[in-house]
This record gives structure tokens, C-alpha cells and sequence, in this order.
């Protein structure tokens, strides 16, 4: 990371944020381990089963806030900068990690009054549109989606069961299709928007907290903005805010709270973990290989981490003891992402705005509009000019019109004046007795056809212009009233509370650097007047010195713990896979012929732009499908296809060839059982074997000749 310096890279944003004790936690008296220091920037973690001699483990963030912290707060001192520079179209991602219960979901939401940092960041947005320079156009969408089990789900489509899919593009990059999108005009409308995302989001899960920890949940908003350059030339900016509230990131146990089979388990927090393994893979240094393909999260978030985006990240932590293990987790997660490195740009220009899009289409409906307009004078000149049998100077009337022409007219007004003036002159057609009827018929009708054409136009020209209207309303010119609060005090006002922001912000990075340089600078500026003094001195440092080496100490050891627990978990993650692999292996060694095998073997291949293995079609689709047979339709009534023939034999009778279904009696037989005599009195010398034998077939063969009636009854199926 050291060649990392550069101009134009900078760090992942960290701040930590403490909720309050709950209810719930206080009255079970639990105790409280973290503590804050605001002014620096720190986080103490002490733990609760520590030997008399162990210190509290302590961690740097750019910010952290305490439980009486205020949303406000948080968004004017970390986030606002953040979402200032998405509306200069830069890259921008807000990540809200912690075990659940912690207060993602307050942070990145808020409750109520309490707004959270996405509708916080809606306020901001519009209140900067309506404030900028007239020349500048915006347009603003928003997205909402949601990975479980890394399955992509829109929050905003109709069909919420559908799974949407990551595609790649060269130029663009990943992009979800299929993903809706809104263009929103107003904070009003972008609210209205989230709450039906959220809304989904409760439907979709029968246990909300549960399904809600385990999935992420990420907002997209896209600003664009044109605007004029000083080449003349009009450029386009986008930016793109993620504010995503992660999965609870507490440890899943294995088989899960309601036993699901360990393949499931083993999804619910892939994308989690991956986050874990991008993070690790791009601070270690060392990596070549970032695996931002392991799961659909860190796909999403590959430009947001170590690329071109500026990105916070906000570690949600517990104050009570019983999340001691977890909240140091945490904290250590946040720790090490601090040394990302991201590489932020402004995005000018790029291919396929929306914005774009719209500019020309709107474009090209008012060149629409004005044709019609258009047409409709230059049907009024040749109408005059035919009208003109007198000799009436249609030169005049020409001249007029072309100075009409540039000018926007009133589109209904005119059209109206339009009619007025054709049912006007079939009125004086009507009145006047100079002509022949024949040829005041013909006459009215040209009219009243005239009249109707007027008319259609009149309907499509309307329909062009609401659909103008309603694309020109999405384009937000800068400096128009969108929020309603944009008097100057309440800009100063704001205004001063970002310098108080700035300020504090200033003054913990100072006072950071200096707890820093103290400790160096320390030896070189003391000179001692006695020995005595050096002496104490020295065993005051040593001792200093001394509870540091601890606390490096201890920290070693905590993460040699963690490595082992991690590498443990790993290796049994393993082991159950090379089982289950062994085991189809297995399988398929001993029950599926060699040439099956290879036959699936063969239609395999890599869908490279999903990242998975999958079949060939077994016919090859296009054209020639049609080729194969068809199979053939059921006759009318019946389950399956079935020949005349065999229609007619069942009808005449029972032959259970020809029965379809129901070929097995399943009724009881209630006749009564054939009685055979056994005459034992009989000397079976005389008795010849053969007869007997066929003496028997012939009782059995009364047996079977009885009426079938009486045994069976007609399936009534058919
Ligand atoms: P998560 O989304 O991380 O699971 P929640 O946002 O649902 O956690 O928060 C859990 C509870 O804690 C909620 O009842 C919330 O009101 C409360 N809470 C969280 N953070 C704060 C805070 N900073 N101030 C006050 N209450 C908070
Ligand atoms: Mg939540």
C-alpha cells in the first residue's frame, strides 16, 4: 500500500456508532464495556471476564458516535460530504455493518422523526437542485433490492418472486437486469418510493427480524447532471449513492435456529464472509487476486471497495457485556477496513445517460409539437388561398404567418380559434342561396371533414404534449423551488453547521496527530535537571511502554484465537465438502452408465457471465425445434391420446384392454367363495390324476364364466 499515496487515492471512510442501552438491558443490569472518547475518536472495548491486569483494547476511527448522538449529527459531519460529492458525480457508498440490534437499520433508515441517513440524504439532494445554477439540469432515480441467500430480489417491481441476475458489461461494468427504477421529481415522491421498498421487504419475509438480519438491503440512487462546460459543449455527470444496510454480522451457527440443512446455512452469510475476504484480500497487500466474484454483494460493491467510489463505512456496536465478543469482532472488521484504498473519480460523461435519453426525447416531442403547429397554419393558408376565389391578397396573409411561425403558440387556443373559423364558414356556406345545393353539399362536406381531421389532431397533439409535459417535469432545472424551506437564513444556518462540522472534524484529526507525536517527540524534548527527575521520568515512560507491549501482546494473542477459530471452521467447511464430493462421486461411479455420464459430461459447459456451470439444451433451440415430433394431443375428455377403435371397443364392452385407467378392481368381491369337494373317500386308485386335474379347471372355469356384472362393476371414470 505504500506506492498507494497518490494523488487522487484516499481511504475507506470509518466511523463506529453506539446505540443506547435498552430497555431491556438495563433493567437486566447488565454492564457496560465500550467506551467512547468523541474528541478523539476512540472506541475502548474492556472485557468482562478480564484478569485484574488487562487493559482495555482501544481503536482509532475517523469519527465515532456515542449514544447521545443525534442522526443529525452523524449525516452533517461524516455523510453529507459524501453525498456533496455524489451530486458532483462521484461514486458514493454508505455501508452500515454490525450484529443486528445494533442499529443499522436506525441509522441508514431512522424511526419517525429520527430520519436516518437515507431520507436525510433525499432532503440534501433536492435542496441542492433547487439551489443550483439555472443552467444545470438533474435528473434523479432510485432503486431498492434486497440479496438473501444470494438471491437478488427488486423491491420495486410487480413481480416480486422474480430473481433478477448480475450481468457484466465491459464499459459500464456490474449491473443487475431488469433492476426498475424511478425517476423521482421531489423528496416527496423518492419517500414514497422507500417506503414501498420497505413495504416488499415486510411482506416478502414471514419473520421479518429474522429475514431482515440475514439480508442486505441496498438503496441505489443515481443523480445525473448536464450542464454547460466552458468548451460550450454540454456535459453530463453521474453519480451513483449506495446505501446499503448489511446483514446482522453476528457469527451464524451452523444448522441455523430452525435447522436448516447446512447447503442453506451455508448461503445465509456467504455474502458477508466475502465481504470479509474482499476487505482482508485488499489490505493485505500482498494479494493479486481480489474475489469480488465469491458472492452477489461484493460483485454490487466491487467499485465501492478499493475502486471508484468514496465509501463510509458505519460499525454499529452494542454498550453491554453480553456483546463483548461481538462488538470486538466489529471493531476489528472496521479496523482493517480503515486501510482500504479507493481511487475516486468524477464520472463525465459517460455512455447511455438517462439523462441524455430524455433530453432528446423531449426534444424530439417538441419538434413534434411544433410540426403540428405548423401544419395546422400552413393548412389555414391554403384554405384561405382556396378560399380566396375573389381575388383577396393571399400574399398579405402569407407575410403574417411567417412572422407567427418562430413564435410558441398556444396550442389549444389556436386550434379552437381553428374551429370557430370552419364552423363559422359552413355557416355562411349554409346561408348562402347563390350556390347550387349539389355544390353547397360538397362544400359542407369538405367542411365537416376538415373539421373532424382538426380534431384527431387536436387529440394526438395533446397526447404529445402531456407526455412532453410529464418528461419535462422529471428534468429538474437547478434554482426551481423543489423543497419548500429554501429562504437564506436556512441555507446559513446550514451553512454553519457544516463549519461546525468541519471544525470538529479538524480539530480530533489534530488531536489524533498529536497523541501521535507526542509519544515521539517525547524523549527529544526533555532535558533533565537531576538525575533524580530522569530517573522518574524514564520509569514513567518504561511503564508507559510497558502496559503498550501488553496491549500488542494481547492482541497477538486475540488474533492467533481468532485465526485458529476461523482456520478450524474453514477446515470443517472443508471436510464436509470433500464428504458430500466423495459421496457423488460415489454415486456416480456405481449407478450412472459410463456413456450417460458422458453424454451429460459433454452438454456442460461455463456460463461465463454467471459464473456457473450449466447444460447444454438437448435440442438446440432456433428454427428447426419445430422439427421434433409433437407430442399428441388427449382426445376431447379424455387424459391421454387414444384411437377410434379403441373409444368404440370400451363403449361396447368391458374388455379391460381397452380400459385407460382404473385397469386394477379395486372393489371387493362379495360373491361367494368357490367351494371345491374333497373326496378323500374315494380310492384314488380308480381315480385317474388327470381327470381330477381337469375336473378341477372345469369348476374353476365356472368360476370365471359367471357374469361379470356380478363381480365387477363399469369404472365410472370414463
Ligand atoms: P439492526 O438494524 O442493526 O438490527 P435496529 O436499527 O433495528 O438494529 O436497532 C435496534 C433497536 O435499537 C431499535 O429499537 C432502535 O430503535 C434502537 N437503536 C439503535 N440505534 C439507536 C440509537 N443510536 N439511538 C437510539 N436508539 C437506537
Ligand atoms: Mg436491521
Amino acid at each position: 500500500l505504500a506506492g498507494k499515496s497518490r494523488s487522487g487515492c484516499e481511504a475507506l471512510k470509518v466511523v463506529a456508532r453506539c446505540r443506547p442501552m435498552s430497555r431491556k438491558e438495563e433493567a437486566a443490569g447488565w454492564e457496560r464495556v465500550l467506551q467512547l472518547d468523541v474528541k478523539l475518536g476512540q472506541v475502548s472495548i474492556r472485557n468482562p471476564r478480564a484478569g485484574p491486569g488487562e487493559l482495555p483494547k482501544t481503536f482509532t476511527f475517523d469519527a465515532v458516535y456515542d449514544a447521545s448522538s443525534r442522526q443529525a449529527d452523524l449525516y452533517d459531519e461524516t455523510v453529507r460530504p459524501l453525498v456533496e460529492a455524489v451530486l458532483q458525480g462521484f461514486n458514493g457508498t454508505i455501508l452500515a455493518y454490525g450484529q443486528t440490534g445494533t442499529g443499522k437499520t436506525y441509522t441508514m433508515q431512522g424511526e419517525g422523526e429520527k430520519r436516518g441517513v437515507i431520507p436525510s440524504s433525499f432532503e440534501h439532494i433536492f435542496t441542492h437542485i433547487s439551489r443550483s445554477s439555472h443552467d444545470q439540469q438533474y435528473l434523479v432515480r432510485a432503486s431498492y433490492l434486497e440479496i438473501y441467500q444470494e438471491e437478488i430480489r427488486d423491491l420495486l417491481a410487480k413481480d416480486q418472486s422474480k430473481k433478477l441476475e448480475l450481468k457484466e458489461n465491459p464499459e459500464t461494468g456490474v449491473y443487475i437486469k431488469d433492476l426498475s427504477s424511478f425517476v423521482t421529481k421531489n423528496v416527496k415522491e423518492i419517500e414514497h418510493v422507500m417506503n414501498l421498498g420497505s413495504q416488499a421487504r415486510a411482506v416478502g419475509s414471514t419473520n421479518m427480524n429474522e429475514r431482515s438480519s440475514r439480508s442486505h438491503a441496498i438503496f441505489l440512487i443515481t443523480v445525473e447532471c448536464s450542464e454547460m462546460g466552458p468548451d460550450g459543449q454540454e456535459h453530463i455527470r453521474v453519480g451513483k449513492l449506495n446505501l446499503v444496510d448489511l446483514a446482522g454480522s453476528e457469527r451464524q451457527s451452523k444448522t441455523g435456529p430452525h435447522g436448516e440443512r447446512p447447503k442453506e446455512a451455508s448461503k445465509i452469510n456467504l455474502s458477508l464472509s466475502a465481504l470479509g475476504n474482499v476487505i482482508s484480500a485488499l489490505v493485505d497487500g500482498k494479494s493479486t487476486h481480489i474475489p469480488y466474484r465469491d458472492s452477489k454483494l461484493t460483485r454490487l460493491l466491487q467499485d465501492s471497495l478499493g475502486g471508484n467510489a468514496k465509501t463510509i463505512m458505519v460499525a454499529t456496536l452494542g454498550p453491554a457485556s453480553h456483546s463483548y465478543e461481538e462488538s470486538l469482532s466489529t471493531l476489528r472488521f472496521a479496523n482493517r477496513a480503515k486501510n482500504i484504498k479507493n481511487k475516486p473519480r468524477v464520472n463525465e460523461d459517460p455512455k447511455d445517460t438517462l439523462l441524455r435519453e430524455f433530453q432528446e426525447e423531449i426534444v424530439r416531442l417538441k419538434a413534434q409539437l411544433e410540426k403540428r403547429g405548423m401544419l395546422g397554419k400552413k393548412r389555414r393558408r391554403s384554405s384561405r388561398r382556396k378560399k380566396g376565389v375573389d381575388g383577396e391578397s393571399a400574399t398579405e396573409n402569407e407575410g403574417e404567418d411567417d412572422n407567427e411561425e418562430g413564435l410558441e403558440k398556444n396550442m389549444e387556443n389556436y386550434l379552437k380559434e381553428q374551429k370557430e373559423r370552419l364552423e363559422e364558414e359552413k355557416a355562411a356556406i349554409q346561408d348562402d342561396h347563390s350556390l347550387v345545393s349539389e355544390e353547397k353539399q360538397k362544400l359542407l362536406q369538405e367542411k365537416e371533414k376538415m373539421i373532424e381531421d382538426l380534431r384527431k389532431e387536436q387529440e394526438a397533439t395533446e397526447l404529445l404534449a402531456t407526455k412532453y409535459k410529464a418528461m419535462e417535469s422529471k428534468l429538474l432545472i437547478g434554482g426551481r423551488t423543489i423543497v419548500d424551506h429554501t429562504n437564506e437564513q436556512q441555507k446559513m444556518l446550514e451553512l454553519k453547521r457544516q463549519e461546525i462540522a468541519e471544525q470538529k472534524r479538524r480539530e480530533r484529526e489534530m488531536q489524533q496527530e498529536m497523541l501521535l507525536r507526542d509519544e515521539e517527540t517525547m524523549e527529544l524534548r526533555e532535558t533533565y535537571t537531576s538525575l533524580q527527575q530522569e530517573v522518574e521520568i524514564k520509569t514513567k515512560k518504561l511503564k508507559k511502554l510497558y502496559a503498550k507491549l501488553q496491549a500488542v501482546k494481547a492482541e497477538i494473542r486475540d488474533q492467533h484465537d481468532e485465526y485458529i477459530r476461523v482456520r478450524q471452521d474453514l477446515e470443517e467447511a472443508q471436510n464436509e465438502q470433500t464428504r458430500e464430493l466423495k459421496l457423488k462421486y460415489l454415486i456416480i461411479e456405481n449407478f450412472i452408465p459410463p456413456e450417460e455420464k458422458n453424454k451429460i459430461m459433454n452438454r456442460l459447459y461455463f456460463d461465463g457471465e454467471e459464473d456457473q456451470w450449466k447444460f447444454q439444451p438437448l435440442v438446440p433451440t432456433g428454427g428447426n425445434c419445430n422439427q421434433m415430433k409433437r407430442r399428441p394431443t388427449s382426445a376431447v375428455g379424455y387424459k391421454r391420446p387414444i384411437s377410434q377403435y379403441a373409444r368404440v371397443a370400451m363403449a361396447m364392452g368391458s374388455h379391460p384392454r381397452y380400459r385407460a385407467e382404473n385397469i386394477m378392481f379395486l372393489e371387493l368381491d362379495v360373491s361367494p367363495p368357490a367351494i371345491f369337494e374333497f373326496e378323500r373317500s374315494r380310492d384314488p386308485a380308480e381315480q385317474d390324476p388327470r381327470a381330477l386335474h381337469m375336473e378341477r379347471l372345469m369348476h374353476l372355469d365356472s368360476f370365471l364364466e359367471r357374469p361379470a356384472t356380478s363381480r365387477v362393476r363399469k369404472s365410472r371414470s370414463w
